[in-house]
């Protein structure tokens, strides 16, 4: 009995963890859009296995990365007309510029094509029960090489297994455009998942994907900040009460059936990734 009062008389002098304070920080971890830059050097990296219901641990995005003269940074977003057949300035204009039959003019609709690029769960230290779920976006190279290790029984195999998988090692030299490389090594080290809720706490990464429509299109291409042409950090605590992100500011998002209890909105995005980073392009 006296312990419990003096266990009651303790806790009156520290603050709470309240359940809705809680409830907030587990969103945010389980929502919040951090992403991974693979730093120069070794880094051990785990995968996360998809989750129940979903195709692939991976999601393409299909992002145009485009200058204009007079916007001083590289203007990104992903592929209206790729993702979901809807109308797209800068395929349209490559159209164009494709046919004209200059080589000039095919070299520009080249440089405005998407490009492809991948975005996946990850464990960035994986001993770490404690770590954050990550997203880490990168080019086709290195989606080449995860696809060799797993497909390599004997120095390779399934790294996705929460069980039986293994950490890949990150090695990157470079940091250049130009002169980035990033080598894929499997870890001889086999063994389960430090912490099972990774699984749970995954990002629907589809839900990454925000497709412009043709007002925002233009706004982005003048070189507006992306920031007001999504709407980001200003209207979007707004419109997710309705708990639905379909139409955001005009935009439409790839349908997924899950309802996300957060929108993709005022975190980081992939794009806002990009932007302060080289890109590893093929
Ligand atoms: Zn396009």
């Amino acid at each position: 009995m006296a312990k419990q009062k003096e266990e009651t008389k303790a806790l009156a002098t520290y603050g709470e963890w309240t359940p809705e304070q809680m409830e907030k920080e587990a969103k945010e971890i389980s929502t919040g859009g951090d992403f991974w830059k693979a730093p120069v050097g070794n880094t051990s990296v785990r995968f996360l296995p998809p989750k129940v219901g979903w195709p692939s641990p991976f999601v393409i995005q299909y992002q145009h990365f485009i200058r204009m003269p007079g916007v001083e940074r590289q203007i990104i977003f992903c592929c209206p007309r790729q993702h979901a057949q809807k109308p797209c300035m800068s395929c349209k204009r490559a159209d164009v510029l494709e046919t004209s039959g200059n080589a000039r003019d095919e070299k520009m609709a080249k440089q405005l094509r998407p490009q492809k690029r991948i975005m996946a769960n990850v464990i960035v230290s994986p001993k770490d029960v404690t770590a954050k779920v990550q997203i880490w976006t990168f080019g086709s190279k290195v989606f080449q090489q995860l696809k060799a290790i797993r497909e390599d029984d004997d120095g390779g195999g399934n790294f996705l297994d929460p069980i039986k998988g293994f950490n890949i090692v990150v090695k990157r030299v470079g940091t250049g455009k130009d002169d980035t490389t990033y080598t894929l090594i499997p870890s001889r080290t086999v063994g389960p998942l430090a912490n099972m809720d990774w699984i749970e706490n995954q990002q629907d990464l589809r839900r990454q994907i925000r497709l412009p429509n043709e007002d925002q299109q233009e706004r982005l291409l003048e070189g507006e900040d992306p920031r007001d042409v999504w709407g980001d950090a200003r209207s979007y605590e707004g419109k997710s009460k309705k708990g639905s992100d379909d139409d955001i500011d005009g935009a439409s998002v790839i349908d997924v059936e899950e309802t996300p209890s957060t929108p993709p909105g005022n975190k980081r995005t992939a794009e806002d990734d990009l932007f302060d980073d080289e890109v590893e392009l093929e």
